[in-house]
């Protein structure tokens, strides 16, 4: 199964750009969230339980132990020599300005480290931090700012309880274009009251707003989430392989070809998960998408 035949997939841009194999690694500097300190909000968004969607590998301690272990640990397995810091759970930028300063500085520490992928919301991207990141990718740093924004329907977000609209991420989409940041965009497929094509039109709204890349996956129901007590009384329909592939590959059909996908699914933990099942095996679902593509 080679991917790159139908899809640019962000491993093949990173080689085409270093003339290597480079790997994200995950980073967790403890940061926390808006919408779960009580700034925006309190419980945080309905389907959220970061434990869950954190790979099972980050390491513990503080950043640079951190690197020095997923590198060993990821090098074994890919022989990747070069990584970028990707800064996943919570809200990345969402501190202050001299603490993020400090975190990213010692991720990029590294020698091998030679980029930094920040994940946040559209509604924690104030002008300081955009200058701050852009700063990385004017000393030559590969940086990449991921937005999660998973609708563009503000009755989603609502019923999500995300605590932004659409229009938050329009206004960040705009800002993040004046610094000309990389900009990866996180999608959800099969939202409680989404149908798949409405992720379409999600989609189809992103691309016209201007983005380099997207990370789409189909929504997981985890355990210690208010999802999670929505789905065990039957309110939250789930989204099947068929849809999720048929859709994706619809998605990927339309894609501009310089549109880089990060990611084409999610992989669930067995230990966090409720449903959908099929989200466990990533590689299934690949393989399914794959002969969607293939009998096109
Ligand atoms: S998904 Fe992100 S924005 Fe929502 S509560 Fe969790 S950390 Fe916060």
């Amino acid at each position: 199964m080679d991917m790159t035949r139908y899809v640019n997939t962000f491993g093949r841009y990173l080689r085409a750009k270093h003339g290597e194999k480079v790997h994200k690694i995950s980073v967790n500097a403890s940061f926390t969230c808006p919408n779960r300190d009580g700034s925006k909000g309190i419980g945080g968004c309905t389907f959220c339980n970061n434990d869950s969607f954190s790979p099972k590998n980050t390491e513990s301690g503080d950043i640079t132990d951190q690197i020095v272990a997923a590198k060993q640990r990821v090098s074994e397995r890919t022989k990747a020599k070069k990584f970028i810091a990707y800064f996943q759970s919570y809200s990345n930028t969402y501190g202050d300005l001299e603490d993020l300063k400090r975190y990213y500085d010692e991720a990029l520490f590294d020698q091998d480290v030679i980029g930094l992928a920040v994940g946040t919301r559209p509604d924690c991207v104030p002008h300081p931090v955009l200058e701050l990141l852009a700063s990385y990718r004017d000393e030559g740093y590969e940086v990449w700012l991921e937005l999660g924004l998973q609708s563009s329907f503000d009755e989603s977000l609502i019923a999500i309880n995300r605590g932004h609209g659409f229009a938050e991420y329009v206004d960040a989409v705009e800002r993040v274009r004046k610094f000309n940041l990389n900009l990866c965009t996180h999608l959800i497929m099969g939202l409680p009251g989404e149908k798949p094509e409405d992720t379409l039109k999600t989609f189809d709204r992103v691309i016209e707003l201007g983005v380099d890349a997207i990370k789409v996956h189909p929504l997981h129901i985890v355990k210690g989430t208010q999802l999670a007590r929505q789905w065990k009384q039957g309110q939250v329909p789930e989204l099947t392989l068929e849809q999720y592939t048929d859709t994706l590959a619809e998605i990927i059909r339309r894609a501009p070809d310089d549109l880089i996908f990060h990611r084409l699914t999610g992989s669930g933990e067995r230990q966090y998960l409720l449903a959908p099942d099929w989200v466990m095996n990533k590689w299934d679902v690949l393989g399914a998408l794959y002969r969607k593509l293939e009998a096109a």
